[in-house]
C-alpha cells in the first residue's frame, strides 16, 4: 500500500471544527474529543456525515501535496510568508518549494542536508 490517509476538517453545523482523516480504502475517523482520544469512525467519509454530523462539511487542506517533506524555507524577512518543502519525504538534495524555489538546510550546527 502506497497511499496515506488525507488529513480533512470536519466543520460542524455550530462551527467547531474537528480534525479527521479518510484513509486510502475509503474508511474515514474524526477525532471528536481529542483530550480522551475518543473518534467516530465509518465506512465512508458520506456514511460519517451522513449518520454522526448531519449539516457537517468538509474542509480539505489546499495547495499541500499528500506526502511532503515539509522542512520550513529559512525566512528572508519577518514579512516573508512561510513556506514548506514540497518535495516527497526523505528525498536527495536541496529542498522546493511549490514554485520550484531551492534552498538548502544548514541545521543547528552548521551540517549542510
Ligand atoms: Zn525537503
Amino acid at each position: 500500500m502506497t497511499a496515506f490517509a488525507r488529513p480533512f476538517r470536519l466543520i460542524q453545523r455550530n462551527g467547531v471544527a474537528l480534525d479527521g482523516a479518510e484513509f486510502p480504502n475509503g474508511r474515514a475517523i474524526v477525532l471528536d474529543d481529542p483530550d480522551w482520544g475518543l473518534c467516530t469512525g465509518a465506512r465512508t467519509l458520506d456514511l460519517l456525515l451522513t449518520h454522526g454530523y448531519h449539516g457537517a462539511r468538509i474542509k480539505w487542506p489546499t495547495n499541500v501535496p499528500a506526502e511532503h517533506c515539509g522542512h520550513p524555507k529559512p525566512p528572508f524577512s519577518e514579512h516573508t510568508p512561510p513556506t514548506e518543502c514540497v518535495l516527497r519525504p526523505h528525498h536527495q538534495g536541496s529542498h522546493a518549494d511549490e514554485q520550484g524555489t531551492r534552498w538548502w538546510l544548514t541545521g543547528p550546527e552548521g551540517e549542510q542536508r
